[in-house]
């Protein structure tokens, strides 16, 4: 099957940095066919041609030889055999190209070249007509775009980082204009495919985009990736707390406890220096440095006791469990009795009971729920992990509002992890193999695999790569995927990797 991806679309909108990431996520090659129009630019440039000079243009295609080859997987464009790929990201070369790209003749030069590097391996090709009349018969179609105004800046933001002193409004209008040119063309027009995909990169970060991307080409593959899978908002803050911390914070840098449920992350941080503590006891082995508290949050006094050892703090406890730490605080000291429903041993629950003034019942099944009691004129605060099963929260507080304490209940499970978990659920059963990716230690992924197990028989918990060997992958079968909140990107595109391998 041809696995060829092309993406379209106008200057600006992150085409080549998200099309190179795509292909070294796949393992395919990247194609950039606006550098094979700049190298021409530098011929004509070259010639002493002028833009408008179409009869000269075409009279001199003759003594223009472009050629492509690669080192360390980078393109290299190569004219007359000389490697120009630093010369062409001027504006002088842009603009030319913008122009000369329209003559048929020009087109026509490097239209064969272009095909017969899809022809020899999977691409992912980048272009304004990629999807339309170079690779008319790629698996899948992106037209990647954004607004004018959005792509200004992040051409304006690159130059300055150059140390130039741009004019973001004369960037806009050059902008315009190319667009304007590159769509009202006669010859291969920039338009979207009828089968392509639209994909706005306005507001999306790059791994967002290229993720995306990825996302439609399995889906194509029969692979489908549920979008919510990975990282949520707290553990990638908490990742890259640490990352910012191995850069600049005072060394040496701790964690204490595991910064994320997650070994592959752990082992990496641990490579670069970094020192996990196992838990609050081997605080007493800091010296100096930074305390990392990881994104489940500790308890108040926890907090104290980092500071008593004369490190620094950095305190990555996601927002939404720093939330239930105040609530806690709060209404304990109101006098309620703080229930939270949880696993009594998960360090999240620990460190909340820590923030309550009174002692805390927490409750992890329903027979516990069933079995609660407390003095009648109890008044009750009722709070939930963040990463408990939504359904399950929801059926204990049922239990326990039948049996009339005046009672609050916060439903303080994170929307991350709900989206994700009814994402899972719609997923599972839709396919026929469900892949639920991330470590046995995580409390978020091993519900998400119950979800999962409950609506497709054929779920597989993944925490690697090596789990998947015994697996069958039919190409007629449909496979879903889904990762738990503290599950890397890399393990997720491994697990999709592999699959589609398989699968073929
Ligand atoms: O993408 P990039 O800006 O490097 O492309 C340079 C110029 O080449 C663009 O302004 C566009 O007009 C032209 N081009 C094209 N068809 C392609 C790729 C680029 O006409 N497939």
């Amino acid at each position: 099957m041809n696995q060829n991806i092309a993406i379209d679309g106008p200057a600006g909108a992150g085409k080549s940095t998200i099309a190179k990431l795509v292909a070294a996520a796949l393992g395919s090659i990247y194609v950039d066919t606006g550098a094979m129009y700049r190298a021409l630019a530098v011929y004509f440039l070259k010639c002493g041609l002028k833009p408008d000079d179409t009869a000269g243009i075409i009279a001199s295609l003759p003594g223009a030889v472009v050629s492509i080859r690669y080192e360390d997987g980078a393109q290299k464009v190569i004219l007359n055999g000389e490697d120009v790929t630093p010369v062409l990201r001027t504006e002088e070369t842009g603009n030319m190209a913008s122009i000369t790209s329209a003559i048929p003749e020009v087109r026509a030069h490097l239209l064969a070249l272009q095909q017969s590097l899809a022809r020899e391996q999977a691409v992912v090709m980048d272009g304004r007509d990629i999807g339309t009349i170079v690779l008319p018969d790629a698996q899948t179609k992106i037209f990647l775009t954004a607004s004018s105004a959005v792509r200004a800046k992040r051409r304006y933001d690159e130059l300055v980082a150059k140390g130039e002193t741009p004019d973001l409004a004369v960037i806009e209008k050059d902008i315009i204009e190319r667009d304007q040119r590159d769509m009202n063309r006669e010859t291969a027009p920039l338009r979207q495919a009828e089968d392509a995909v639209l994909v706005d990169s306005s507001d999306l970060s790059i791994d967002e985009v290229t993720n995306e991307i990825l996302r439609i080409f399995y889906k194509n593959n029969g692979i489908l990736i549920a979008k919510s899978a990975g990282f949520c908002f707290g553990v990638r803050r908490a990742v890259n707390m640490v990352r910012d911390c191995i850069d600049s914070a005072k060394r040496p840098v701790y964690t204490l406890g595991p910064i994320i449920h997650n070994e592959l992350v752990v082992q990496e941080f641990e490579n670069a220096g970094v020192i996990t503590l196992r838990d609050e006891s081997e605080l007493s082995e800091v010296k100096g440095g930074t305390v990392v508290v990881r994104s489940h949050g500790v308890a108040e006094n926890v907090k104290n006791e980092i500071l008593a050892t004369g490190a620094d703090l950095a305190d990555a406890t996601c927002p939404f469990v720093a939330k239930i730490h105040e609530i806690v605080a709060r209404e304990s000291g109101d006098g309620k009795q703080i229930v939270i429903i949880g696993d009594p041993s998960h360090p999240e629950v620990l460190g909340t009971i820590g923030w309550s003034s009174s002692p805390c019942i927490v409750i992890s099944t329903k027979e516990e729920a069933e079995a609660f009691s407390t003095p009648a004129d109890s008044r009750l605060c009722i709070v939930g992990q963040t990463t408990f099963h939504l359904e399950k929260f929801k059926e204990y507080v049922e239990i326990i509002n039948k049996k009339g304490y005046d009672n609050v209940v916060l439903n303080t499970i994170c929307h991350a992890t709900q989206s994700r978990q009814e994402e899972a659920k719609a997923l599972a059963a839709q396919v026929d193999i469900m892949l639920v990716a991330g470590s046995r230690t995580s409390s978020n992924t091993r519900k998400l695999f119950e979800i999962c197990k409950e609506r497709c028989k054929d779920t597989y918990y993944i925490q690697s790569p090596a789990d998947l060997n015994p697996i069958h992958f039919p190409s007629d079968r449909c496979v879903g995927i889904t990762a738990g909140a503290s599950a890397p990107n890399t393990l997720i595109q491994e697990v999709s990797q592999y699959v589609r391998r398989t699968k073929l």
